[in-house]
C-alpha cells in the first residue's frame, strides 16, 4: 500500500515541496486560491501531519479530499484472505489510528485553551478571533468526544 504521504500528496496536485515538507492551497478554507495555507509534513512514524494556517480542523481538510483521519496512519491493508486473528489485529490497528488521531486533536486544542485561560488570568479580554477560536476549541473536542464514543459504540462485546 502507499504511504499516507503518498495518498495526501495525490490529492493535493497543487502542493510543492517546501523546506521538509510541502505547501499547497488549503482544499477546504481555499482550494483555487493562491496562497498555500496549508502545511504537510510526514512524521518519523510515517504519519502525516496537516494544519491549516487559517485554522481548517485537519479532519476538515482531509474530507474536503475524500479521506478521513485515519488515511493520515501507516495501516496495513485489509487482506480478503487475512486470518480472523489477522483482521482483528486490523481493526485493532485502526481503532488506535483513530484514538491517536483523537489524542492529537485534543492536545493542540488544550494549547487553545491554555493560552486563552492565562489571557484571561491576566485580565486581558478576548477579542473577537480569539473568542471564535475558543468556541472553535470547543467544537473541536466535542466532535473528537462524539467520534470516541461512536468507536467505543462499535466494538464487539467480548464474550462473557
Ligand atoms: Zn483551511
Amino acid at each position: 500500500m502507499a504511504r499516507p504521504i503518498d495518498l495526501v500528496l495525490s490529492r493535493l496536485p497543487r502542493a510543492k515541496k517546501a523546506g521538509a515538507g510541502w505547501r499547497a492551497p488549503c482544499p477546504n478554507c481555499g482550494p483555487d486560491s493562491k496562497s498555500e495555507k496549508l502545511a504537510v509534513t510526514e512524521g518519523d512514524d510515517g504519519r502525516v501531519l496537516l494544519h491549516c494556517f487559517a485554522g481548517c480542523a485537519p479532519a476538515a481538510v482531509l474530507a474536503a479530499v475524500g479521506l478521513a483521519v485515519a488515511d493520515l496512519f501507516d495501516r496495513p491493508t485489509a487482506a480478503a484472505d487475512a486470518s480472523p486473528a489477522e483482521r482483528r489485529l486490523r481493526r485493532v490497528e485502526l481503532e488506535l489510528a483513530d484514538v491517536r488521531a483523537a489524542a492529537a486533536a485534543l492536545d493542540l486544542e488544550a494549547v487553545v485553551l491554555e493560552v486563552a485561560a492565562e489571557q484571561i488570568a491576566d485580565g486581558r479580554p478576548l477579542a473577537g478571533p480569539d473568542r471564535e477560536r475558543l468556541t472553535l476549541a470547543h467544537r473541536r473536542i466535542g466532535d473528537v468526544l462524539l467520534r470516541l464514543r461512536a468507536a467505543h459504540a462499535r466494538r464487539p462485546r467480548a464474550a462473557a
